[in-house]
């Protein structure tokens, strides 16, 4: 990428190439990659023409940390960033719950490498709600009454929500307690939420007006398209042959998940709401490129169909001609999916 600035190499104005490449580092004795951003001035003619700006050299050693952190299966900076946002709490606040060192937490994000004691002790709490309520109990004695509260307080409410997120999420992995082996009903795919999460941002991201049926039938293609492609499904989602086409099991639980942003909507036309789903901030790291682009091409296939046009073209697949009602969709019929 060229960009026009001052060049810290030359010191005249010009355009600079920043260049991103992979590069071997050592953190504490061992080799680790990671992707380091360098600078280079295309007005010397010199090799010396590389240079890194000092804020991009901060960021660089951020990355390479990171990079062992995930070698090592340590918190990232930022995934502790998260669990401390999640709490509506500063550095030093988090510091004093865990007991750590008030600049403890501060270092972590920002320079540090936690040992696995803390590591261990940062996962706990940022698995478990509860864990961490009963350690800022411990250290009471570190906060004063009404900051205390106030955390307190906070962390109640994290620990109901989380709950609800459970209770949500076993509704849905009931429906999948049969499917707990990879078959050619599932696309031999084992369901997994988090990723099912995922997928549906994912497409909600790349529709403009997404409703059920639509989501229920994009599911659907994403998967048949995966699994003619790769030989298995991206959701671990099973089907089932209904009036509308393929739903899968327990698509209302599904439409309840906590990750999901799924709005009721009220009109006229119907004497019942209909469900608009909306996208929602996460990230997308259990999605593989290629399955990105499976689910792009699918969104973009049914870009301008309407709940009932999906439906209509779904009717036509030999999956849902050779099916009955009510009957389990198989894979098997992912190669016979027309192509687009
Ligand atoms: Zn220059």
């Amino acid at each position: 990428m060229e960009k026009i600035m001052k060049c810290e190499m030359c010191g005249k104005q010009h355009s600079v190439d920043i260049i991103k490449e992979k590069t071997l580092t050592y953190i504490k004795d061992e080799p680790v990659e990671y992707e380091e951003t360098v600078y280079y001035c295309c007005n010397c003619d010199e090799d010396e023409a590389y240079y890194v700006p000092s804020e991009v050299m901060n960021q660089n050693l951020m990355k390479a940390r990171n990079a062992y952190r995930k070698m090592k299966g340590l918190m990232t900076s930022d995934e502790i960033v998260t669990l401390r946002k999640k709490y509506n709490l500063s550095q030093v606040e988090l510091s004093k719950i865990l007991d750590f060192g008030e600049a403890t937490i501060s270092r972590y994000e920002s320079k540090s490498i936690q040992d696995e004691t803390h590591d261990n002790i940062l996962r706990i709490v940022s698995e478990n709600p509860i864990e961490l309520l009963k350690l800022l109990d411990k250290n009471k004695n570190q906060f004063e009454e009404y900051n205390y509260n106030l955390i307190r307080n906070h962390i109640v409410d994290v620990i109901e929500e989380h709950d609800n997120a459970l209770i949500k999420r076993r509704n849905l992995e009931n429906y999948y307690a049969k499917y707990s082996e990879p078959t050619i009903e599932n696309g031999y795919t084992l369901l997994n939420i988090d990723k099912l999460e995922q997928v549906v941002n994912f497409v909600a991201f790349n529709f403009s007006v997404l409703n059920k049926v639509l989501l229920m039938k994009l599911l659907w293609y994403s998967d048949v398209m995966s699994y003619k492609e790769k030989n298995v499904s991206i959701t671990g989602l099973v089907y089932e042959h209904k009036d509308m086409g393929a739903l899968p099991l327990g698509h209302s639980a599904l439409m309840e998940l906590s990750g999901i942003d799924v709005r009721e909507n009220y009109s006229n036309d119907f004497d019942y709401p209909t469900y608009t789903v909306y996208p929602k901030e996460c990230d997308f790291s259990l999605l593989s490129e290629k399955e990105k682009n499976i689910i792009l091409k699918v969104c973009k296939k049914f870009r301008n169909y309407s709940g009932k046009q999906i439906a209509k073209y779904m009717h036509e697949e030999t999956a849902y001609i050779k099916t009955e009602d009510r009957e389990i969709i198989p894979f098997s019929y992912a190669n016979d999916v027309r192509d687009f």
